[in-house]
């Protein structure tokens, strides 16, 4: 038997502004749609925003000015638990010494749910997502899998149509961090609702998202799907923070183009005349520092498959000329 879930909803951010007491602006008007039911990561460097972007959204912190709408309503100064909003939080914060179902039950408690009907609320949350037969053990009697989806119950207990998650895998190991990332994103699309998700990953946000929300310094600089983002960085800043890429000041203006589409030669055909400053084995492709000659200055990184470099390897201290097909470097516009 499954527990009925709510419809999910989309969230629309209009000139959302926060501003601290010390006069320092956290969120400088955004402007965002979240369409219903997908997958939002909001990404960038630490500091940029996107918790206190977050938390206005989950009404655990107040807002400037601004609007935030939930399919169409205002929510902005709503209580946090009348939003229809959920807040899943790091490395799960399970009560270690409650079952699966009296942590997923919890608020319910609070709220002065009788213990029947709770109980039966939260056994069902948990067999939706796999862990019924699992609900009377204790969080370290589970995996790290297993306590992600007591935690997801937890949060879905309130019947949210908007789950938030607050860089919910940075606290875990590199293996374990990939795994949940998998997790999160089979859930999100079993359960049809929408999920905003901080992270400071760019590789995390490209796994999970259909739509990427780049902030720097409070503001949105780029919202696509990953792909569009990382094909078509629109500020060098963009560029610069998804990796990957190199950016050139060229007599056409400054262009990004990916490490893995510069060609390198030796020296006296007509490229851009470097030196190779390292070189990193990374299994199945080998990663090149280089430095520019001349006046543009600034450090090159290229990516070559293993195959090519095996072929003609490269060492430190070797000149080269970096070259790339036209067709493959994007103008970037800030
Ligand atoms: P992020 O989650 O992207 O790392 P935050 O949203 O937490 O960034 O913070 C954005 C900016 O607001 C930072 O400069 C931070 O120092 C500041 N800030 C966050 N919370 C507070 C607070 N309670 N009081 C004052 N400044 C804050
Ligand atoms: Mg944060």
């Amino acid at each position: 038997m499954n527990a009925p879930l709510p419809s999910p909803a989309g969230i629309e951010l209009i000139a959302l502004t926060k501003r601290y007491a010390q006069g320092s602006v956290a969120v400088d008007g955004i402007n965002l749609r979240i369409a219903s039911g997908s997958y939002c990561c909001l990404l960038g460097p630490s500091g940029c925003g996107k918790s206190t972007t977050l938390r206005m959204i989950a009404g655990h912190e107040s807002t400037t000015s601004g609007d935030i709408l939930l399919e169409n309503r205002n929510i902005t100064a709503l209580p946090a638990a009348n939003r229809g909003t959920a807040m899943m939080f790091q490395s799960f914060a399970l009560f270690p010494h409650l079952s699966a179902r009296d942590n997923v039950a919890f608020s319910l408690k609070m709220k002065g749910v009788d213990k029947a009907t709770r109980q039966q609320q939260a056994q069902a949350l948990l067999e939706r997502v796999a862990m019924g037969h699992l609900s009377t053990r204790k969080p370290g009697e589970l995996s790290g899998g297993q306590q992600q989806r007591v935690a997801l119950a937890r949060a879905l207990i309130t019947q949210p149509r908007v789950l938030l998650l607050d860089e919910p895998l940075s606290a875990l190991d590199p293996f374990l961090r990939t795994q949940m990332r998998a997790e999160l994103r089979h859930w999100q699309r079993e359960l049809g609702l929408t999920f905003i998700h901080v992270t400071h990953s760019q590789e995390e946000a490209m796994a999970l998202a259909d739509t990427m929300v780049v902030m720097d310094h409070g503001r949105i600089e780029q919202v696509g799907a990953p792909r569009e983002i990382y094909n078509r960085p629109a500020s060098e800043f963009v560029a610069r923070f998804m990796g990957g890429h190199n950016v050139f000041a060229t007599t056409q203006g400054k262009v990004a183009v990916r490490n893995d589409h510069i060609q390198l030669a030796p020296t006296s055909s007509t490229g851009w005349p470097a030196t190779v400053s390292d070189v990193e084995y990374q299994g199945t492709y080998v990663l090149l520092g280089l430095q520019l000659d001349g006046e543009a200055t600034g450090p090159v990184s290229v990516m070559l498959p293993e195959a090519t470099f095996v072929q003609r390897p490269y060492a430190p201290g070797e000149r080269v000329d970096l070259s790339w097909d036209p067709a493959l470097a994007h103008t970037l516009t800030a």
